[in-house]
C-alpha cells in the first residue's frame, strides 16, 4: 500500500513542542515508569486539568508500586472517588499486586510484557516506554487518532478496522527514532491543546501546511460524530437510612457492574421494596417525609436516575454483611471510595 509522506510530521512537533508544548505536568517531573503509568491510566478519560490534583494526592499516598500494591482496595478507591470509570483504578491495584509478585515492584522494561498487565493496552504500554525511557513505540490515545486521522484524512472507511490499521501505521511511521519522549508527548499535547474534538485551532498548528484535512476543510467531519443509541434510563430508590450519630449505611458494590466496589447506600427498583428493608432490616426506621430532589448520574450508556428516601433509625436489626455493609459518618469519614453523586447526596442531609 501507498503511504503518504509522514516525514514532515516528528520535526514540526518537536519543533512546536520545545516552544509551545506543556513541560510542567506533574508526572513530566521525574518521569520514572510508575509516575508515567498512573498518569497515563487517569489521563485516559480525564482532562489534564482535573487529572493534576488528583495525580498528586494519589502520588502523595502510594509514591511506588510496592506501596500501592499494599494499600486496601478502599483507599485506592478512594483516592479515585469523584474521577469516574472506576475500573482504571482496579485495575491499576491489581497490577501493583501483580508487579510485586512477578518483578519485585518494578514495571517490566518492555512494551511487551507491559500489555501483560491488567488495564495497560498497546498505547498505554508504548506511551510508558516512550515517556519515561525514550525507547520508541508507536502510541495511538485518543488524541493522537485525531490528530493523525485528521493530518491524512482517515476517515473510518471502507471499514473501521481496515482505519484502524492505518492508523497504526501511521503511528508507527511518524514516530521519530530519536526525541521519542518529546515526540510522544508533543502529539499527545497538540490533539489535547490544538487539534481538539471540537473547533481545531489550525491557525495555531504546526502541520496545518501539510494536513489533509485542513486543506479540504474537512477537519469537523473528522472523527465522524459517535452515533449513539438514545441512552436508556435506569430507575433506582436509594435507601438513606441515618442513625442519630449522623452516619449513614452504607453497602459495597460488587466488583462488577457500574461503581464496583464503591460504597453505596442500598438500592432498590422501588419504593416499596425499600420501605420494607427498613421496616425489616433496620431498627425503629421512620421513613422521613422530607423528600429530596431526584438524583441524575450519566453513564456512557444509560442514565441513572436515583430517587432518594430518607429513613432514621437507631440501628441495626441484624442486616448480613453480604453484601458488606458499614454505618459511614460524614463527621469523621473513612477512607472508602464513594461515587461523586452520593457523596454529594450525603452531604446535602447532614
Ligand atoms: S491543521 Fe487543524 S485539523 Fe489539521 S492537524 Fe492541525 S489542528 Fe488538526
Amino acid at each position: 500500500m501507498h503511504m503518504d509522506n509522514t516525514a514532515f510530521v516528528a520535526p514540526a512537533l518537536l519543533k512546536w513542542h520545545a516552544q509551545h508544548g506543556r513541560h510542567d505536568l506533574p508526572w513530566q517531573r521525574e518521569p520514572t515508569p510508575y509516575r508515567v503509568w498512573v498518569s497515563e491510566i487517569m489521563l485516559q478519560q480525564t482532562q489534564v486539568a482535573t487529572a493534576t490534583g488528583y495525580y498528586d494526592r494519589f502520588m502523595r499516598r502510594f509514591p511506588d508500586v510496592a506501596t500501592l500494591a499494599a494499600a486496601p482496595l478502599d483507599e485506592v478507591l478512594h483516592l479515585w472517588s469523584g474521577l469516574g470509570y472506576y475500573s482504571r483504578a482496579r485495575n491499576l491495584h491489581r497490577a501493583a499486586q501483580q508487579l510485586v509478585e512477578q518483578y519485585g515492584g518494578e514495571l517490566p522494561t518492555t512494551a511487551a510484557k507491559l500489555v501483560e498487565l491488567p488495564g495497560i493496552g498497546r498505547s498505554t504500554a508504548a506511551a510508558i516506554r516512550a515517556l519515561s525511557a525514550g525507547e520508541r513505540g508507536a502510541i495511538l490515545d485518543g488524541n493522537v487518532r485525531r490528530v493523525l486521522a485528521r493530518c491524512f484524512l482517515v476517515t473510518g472507511a471502507p471499514t473501521p478496522r481496515a482505519a484502524e490499521k492505518r492508523l497504526w501505521q501511521l503511528a508507527e511511521l511518524c514516530t521519530p527514532d530519536e526525541d521519542v519522549a518529546a515526540y510522544t508527548q508533543a502529539i499527545m499535547d497538540l490533539g489535547a491543546t490544538i487539534c481538539v474534538r471540537r473547533r481545531p485551532l489550525c491557525a495555531a498548528c504546526p502541520l496545518e501546511a501539510h494536513c489533509a484535512a485542513k486543506r479540504s476543510r474537512r477537519q469537523h467531519e473528522i472523527p465522524a460524530p459517535r452515533v449513539r443509541a438514545a441512552r436508556r434510563t435506569r430507575a433506582v430508590v436509594m435507601l438513606l437510612a441515618q442513625r442519630g450519630d449522623g452516619s449513614v449505611l452504607l453497602e459495597r458494590r460488587p466488583e462488577r457492574g457500574v461503581w464496583g466496589g464503591l460504597w453505596c447506600p442500598p438500592q432498590f427498583p422501588s419504593v416499596e421494596a425499600a420501605q420494607l428493608y427498613a421496616a425489616t432490616r433496620l431498627r425503629s426506621a421512620v421513613i422521613e417525609p422530607r423528600s429530596l430532589a431526584i438524583v441524575r448520574h450519566a453513564f456512557t450508556h444509560f442514565e441513572l436516575e436515583i430517587t432518594p428516601l430518607l429513613a432514621s433509625c437507631e440501628a441495626w436489626a441484624g442486616v448480613m454483611d453480604e453484601p458488606p455493609t458499614l454505618w459511614y459518618n460524614p463527621a469523621q469519614p473513612e477512607r472508602l471510595g464513594l461515587p461523586a453523586p452520593v457523596s454529594a447526596l450525603i452531604q446535602s442531609i447532614t
